[in-house]
């Protein structure tokens, strides 16, 4: 028998009625969880408790709601190793990979914790005679959060530790194919001393996203996933008067520039491009061969490309790759991958016959290069989000950037170069939110907002950085005037 995922509502783990889906281990194709199918009744429950929750958890003061997360954090680093091996098993990234998708997380926390400052207001004595004006932050109340699969640890993290800092209650909606490290993670919150009801976890789809979006005790939603989906929620979560901040997915340009440096631009592109089994909105999906680098870099690339090992990641000898998340996900790519050969792209390298006598229900796909790619393929147009990396040819800097600046996507975009000029070029006129140079996933880190643009963001404010703070407070401008009555005067003028 599997573990069946509890919900977390009010401070209680809950055992689920009904069937849920299936969660599997992509390295085995086991079946290792059942995740609920939530649906209004809990998000309902969830989001009372949540809301009962606020007014006690908004009146601590800030320092006293941010040593519980100072516990927190020392929690997360005692149960490491534990939340990596879990992290991987359910997603299938490398150990490597989930410590440092776990890191990332833990970064997040030590953001939050530093958060007393940034509530801090804005006071201006005497805007006028005898009156001053002054700022206050304050928290909107029940939020909620809605993760995908490819950061079990990172992207929850985006956001509870923030909105609960800063005052507010939150509902959880998992990636129905992740949820173990979210529960694990909330177990160790919940340890750390966060009151019953500051943060609640309801699984399921749709069905509990939808009523999420539409609760009108829900103030502000977050949401990661794909741009769809992100678009949708967006549409529907303002339509119904809530803030949204919402990350779509992405397709993510690295331009070698005949001058770069070969070994780091290689090492760059495959960490970019194959890294997480490219299952990351960061991943460089698309490498642009800028005039001779197709003869001095893309050889040593396609070569670079060929000696991936790809394996299950649930035991030693770790492989350098791990498999995808599920088997639909994987027939998906390989269908990808078939569309492009079709629209006339060459294979230098194919990861579609790939075997793991060890683990063959694995849902594995070898990495790829889809070398000639064209704009008007259909792997040039959709995210892939597997281990396969077009490549273009373009003759120079300006048609390169041309090229990246025509993709509706907006996430990052990468140069390896050793020319200044260039690199400033790029960073200039490059239509994306995350800029790269001679890095090939230029991630912001939580102290900086996750600053998609296009179609990979929806929004005005970004997670992590100030901007998280913003999105999840409110400003209050009091202007206030004293008037002198004469009895009682401690000064007269
Ligand atoms: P997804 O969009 O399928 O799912 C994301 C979340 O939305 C899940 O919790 C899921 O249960 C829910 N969901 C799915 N379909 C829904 C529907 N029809 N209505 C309402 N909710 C629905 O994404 P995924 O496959 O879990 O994750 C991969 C995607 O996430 C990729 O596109 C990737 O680029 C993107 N991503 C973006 C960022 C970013 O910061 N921009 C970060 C990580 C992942």
């Amino acid at each position: 028998m599997h573990e069946k995922c509890p919900h977390f509502i009010n401070g209680e783990w809950l055992q689920p009625n009904g069937a849920g889906t299936p969660v599997h281990n992509p390295s085995t194709g086991e079946v290792i969880a059942e995740c609920p199918a939530g649906g209004s009744a809990e998000v309902n429950a969830a989001i009372e408790s949540a809301a009962t929750a606020f007014p006690g958890w908004m009146e601590n003061p800030p320092v006293e709601r941010a040593r519980v997360f100072f516990k927190f954090k020392t929690l997360l680093e005692e149960h490491f190793e534990d939340l990596v091996l879990t992290n991987t098993r359910e997603h299938g990234k490398t150990l490597v990979e989930s410590r440092g998708d776990v890191k990332r997380g833990i970064e997040m926390v030590e953001f939050a914790c530093g958060i007393p400052s940034l509530l801090m207001g804005e006071v201006l004595e005497n805007i006028a005679r005898g009156i001053d004006c002054e700022t206050i932050r304050q928290p909107l109340g029940v939020c909620a959060g809605i993760t995908p699969f490819n950061f079990p640890a990172m992207v929850p993290l985006w956001m509870y530790p923030v909105a609960i800092v800063c005052g507010n209650t939150f509902v959880l909606k998992p990636s129905e194919k992740v949820p173990l490290t979210a529960i694990k993670i909330a177990k160790l919150l919940e340890k750390a001393g966060l009151p019953k009801g500051v943060l609640n976890i309801v699984h399921g789809g749709r069905e509990v996203v939808d009523a999420l979006l539409t609760h009108p005790k829900v103030k502000a939603i977050s949401f990661v996933g794909s741009t769809p989906i992100a678009k949708y929620i967006y549409e529907v979560g303002t339509k119904h008067g809530k803030r949204v901040q919402s990350n779509g997915g992405a397709k993510n340009f690295v331009l070698l520039m005949p001058d770069a440096d070969v070994e780091n631009s290689t090492r760059g592109v495959i960490e970019a491009a194959f890294g997480c089994a490219g299952e990351r909105c960061m991943a460089g999906s698309t490498a642009v061969v800028v005039g001779s680098a197709e003869k001095t870099i893309l050889p040593t690339l396609i070569e670079a490309t060929r000696r991936i090992k790809v394996g299950p990641t649930d035991r030693d000898p770790q492989p350098d790759m791990g498999a995808v998340i599920t088997r639909q996900h994987r027939d998906r790519v390989l269908q990808l991958i078939d569309s492009g050969v079709k629209e006339g792209a060459q294979v230098p390298a194919d990861g579609r016959g790939v075997k793991i006598s060890e683990a063959p229900n694995g849902f594995y796909v070898g990495a790829t290069i889809l070398d000639h790619v064209q704009p008007a393929m259909t792997v040039a147009k959709e995210e892939i989000f597997g281990p396969v990396l077009n490549v273009m040819h373009m003759e120079n800097l300006d048609a390169a950037i041309d090229l990246a600046n025509k993709s509706p996507f907006g996430n990052g975009a990468s140069i390896f170069t050793r020319n200044g000029k260039a690199a400033r070029e790029f960073k200039r006129r490059i239509n994306c939110g995350m800029v790269g140079i001679n890095i090939g996933v230029p991630a912001s880190m939580a102290w900086f907002p996750f600053n998609g643009w296009n179609d990979s963001f929806f929004g005005d404010l970004h997670m992590q950085g100030k901007e998280g703070v913003q999105f999840f407070t409110q400003q209050k401008i009091t202007t206030s005037r004293w008037f002198s009555y004469g009895e009682g005067d401690v000064w007269h003028r």
